[in-house]
């Protein structure tokens, strides 16, 4: 597999080891030592996967995030950081990253992270085309997601997530099954990340809701995942 990868690290050994590790696997890798430079080098031309380093010299990782997200909208975005305490990897996923990876980081969990965030589309059946639940319509062939006709945009990973919830609704879906469909099989990292695109998916889907319109909700089923339903009929109004 082949993409564009941003590396935003300071540090000029693990900046070593993972750009000519990276380009090993034939990826495309441009290497930016501080947060001001990773942010001009976004800003010139696509990326399919920013690595940022949450520790640099000069701006602070949590806003190169965010602006990364501004100006990349598309791409994947995974801090790379030594902090590994819940509070930072939260407001790292809130400011805008798909994912996480704890230093020192291995080699073998980062390749597969990446082959992971890199691979598109594959969680859903060859044979799916659109699927509607009440008003909600996830379209995979173009790839859109509208409510009452009005477009949610979602990120790669809260697409696939969607769609895979949508494609058996009322059906609940374990944690380990949601994993494996949306990141990989051999997933090494937290399901928090789960939960953050869960958290995403309902803010959107809640915004996009307005009166009269029929959507379902994600509902949190306790020790085993989640589930796709659409409210009963005297259960008023969209809920998140
Ligand atoms: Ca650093």
């Amino acid at each position: 597999m082949t993409g564009r990868i941003l590396l935003v690290e300071d540090d000029p050994t693990i900046g070593e080891v993972l750009t000519s590790s990276l380009r090993s696997h034939a990826y495309e890798v441009s290497w930016a030592r501080t947060g001001t430079d990773g942010l001009a080098r976004a800003g010139a031309g696509d990326v399919d996967l920013v690595l940022l380093d949450l520790g640099l010299p000069d701006l602070d990782g949590v806003e190169v995030c965010r602006q990364l997200r501004r100006l990349q909208p598309g791409c994947v975005l995974v801090m790379v950081t030594a902090r590994s305490a819940e509070m930072d990897v939260v407001v790292g996923l809130e400011a805008g990253a798909d994912d996480y990876l704890v230093k020192p980081v291995r080699l073998a969990e980062f390749h597969a992270r990446i082959r992971a965030h890199l691979r598109r589309g594959e969680a859903i059946p060859a044979a799916a085309t659109v699927f509607a639940v009440g008003d909600l319509i996830v379209d995979v062939p173009r790839h859109t997601v509208t409510i009452a006709g009005r477009h949610l945009h979602l990120r790669p990973k809260e697409f696939d997530l969607l769609a895979s919830l949508a494609a058996r609704p009322e059906v609940a879906h374990s944690r380990g099954q949601l994993m494996s469909d949306v990141w990989d099989e051999n997933w090494f990292g937290s399901t928090k990340t789960l939960d953050v695109h869960v958290a995403a998916l309902r803010r959107r889907i809640h915004e996009a809701a307005g009166p009269g319109v029929l959507v379902p909700r994600i509902v949190t089923v306790r020790g085993h995942g989640y589930r796709l339903e659409l409210p009963a009929p005297d259960d008023a109004g969209p809920s998140a």
